[in-house]
């Protein structure tokens, strides 16, 4: 068991606290205070003293949607990605991830995604999962997506449920409204978060059968989770009014040319800010692993690209190269994933919170990262790797 004593940290818990000093123990921040802390002397011997002076100390990103199996598979076997291993997310500032199926949940399956997200957690990681896939009825465990959340501790809710796409099952209204039901359900008797993450593809529908899902039911409006909102510009309007009625959307931080009709993530983020909207119902997410296919009018792909991991730190690094503020931007990442996925100890630098913690040099690269007060990377470089890494 690490016990560690960071000294001088500038804490941004998101919001900015100033200089800290923090003590780590039992995967947790024990205490937290602006009095320099002297340990006792053999305490110290057993003890890791990092001294965080001049660098930015906040919470372990929260990546909410993480191909961790590896995604795609969309033109031939070939093109099924591989699994992403540990110092991928640890490198890129990631403490905690969602792992999730997509197009392909037909060769993989949902003791595949476990198994994978079993293996991150026996490295070091924090790593939680949806049921189910792009598809209705969803690939289950147990029979139901419902039993699933409620007897697999890791798993959180549901998706990524494609609507708006033509890889979808092109669900009915009524079809989204069940699965959101039995969603909801399992969030309410288990306390876990119970959402429906939903995909968004290209279609010109975009969120209408969200709006029409509303409408026609009883349920809140925070199970209906959609992500890829930044794809096309009128879509990420939608997505702006939808989470003014209380959904929270997620930005993908996917690479965007010039003359595209969607918004770079940091960009989104910064619209998003600026519509005046609820600023904790917005989160942005890599799709780390997942396939970024491109296809022709008649479905086929014309080219593709994998998701990255490091692509939340770069989203973090352009929204304050755009003059955004640390802790405008940070929620994005940390305390709105962990409100929304109902992670009570998570995304916020506070005594008896998990001791996920990233601290940033001045280019804004990891220097330190502990995961549940684990050191996984040290003045820049992993300490820990994946077992085949
Ligand atoms: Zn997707």
């Amino acid at each position: 068991m690490t016990l560690a004593l960071i000294k001088n940290a500038n804490v941004y818990a998101p919001e900015p606290l100033g200089t800290q000093h923090l003590l780590i123990g039992g995967n947790r921040i024990l205490w937290m205070g602006n009095e320099s802390l002297e340990l006792p002397v053999p305490l110290r011997e057993v003890s890791t003293i990092i001294d965080a002076a001049g660098l930015r100390t906040m919470p372990g990103l929260i990546d909410g949607h993480v191909h961790v199996t590896g995604g795609g598979g969309e033109a031939g076997f070939r093109t099924r990605v591989p699994p992403v291993p540990l110092s991928r997310f640890t490198t890129a500032g990631i403490t905690t991830v969602v792992g999730l199926l997509g197009t392909d949940d037909v060769a993989r399956g949902p003791t595949e995604l476990l198994a994978t997200l079993y293996a991150l957690r026996e490295e070091g990681l924090n790593a939680y999962g949806y049921a189910g896939g792009y598809h209705v009825p969803p690939a289950t465990l147990t029979g139901s997506v419902r039993s699933d959340l409620v007897f697999v501790e890791a798993l959180i809710g549901i998706g990524e449920v494609a609507i708006s796409d033509h890889r979808s099952s092109q669900p009915t209204c009524d079809e989204l409204l069940r699965i959101a039901s039995e969603c909801h359900l399992a969030g309410v008797m288990t306390g876990k978060a119970g959402i429906l993450h939903l995909h968004l593809g290209d279609g010109p529908r975009g969120l209408e059968l969200v709006r029409e899902a509303l409408e026609k039911s009883e349920l809140p409006a925070r199970v209906f989770n959609p992500t890829h909102v930044n794809r096309r510009r009128v879509l990420f309007d939608e997505a702006v009014e939808l989470a003014r009625r209380g959904s929270t959307v997620d930005i993908t931080a996917f690479p965007v040319a010039a003359d595209e009709d969607a918004w770079p993530a940091s960009e989104a983020l910064e619209r998003y800010l600026a519509s005046g909207a609820p600023p904790d119902r917005v989160t942005v997410s890599s799709d780390a692993g997942g396939c970024l296919p491109c296809f022709d009018a008649d479905g086929r792909v014309s080219h593709m690209d994998v998701g990255s991991a490091g692509a939340l730190l770069a989203t973090l690094r352009e929204a304050l190269a755009r003059g955004l503020a640390l802790e405008a931007v940070l929620p994005a990442v940390t305390s709105n994933p962990a409100k929304l996925l109902r992670l009570t100890r998570k995304g916020t630098v506070a005594v008896g919170h998990d001791a996920d913690l990233l601290v940033l040099d001045a280019n804004g690269a990891v220097h330190t990262l502990l995961v549940r007060g684990e050191i996984h990377i040290r003045d820049g470089a992993p300490v820990l790797r994946g077992t085949f890494e």
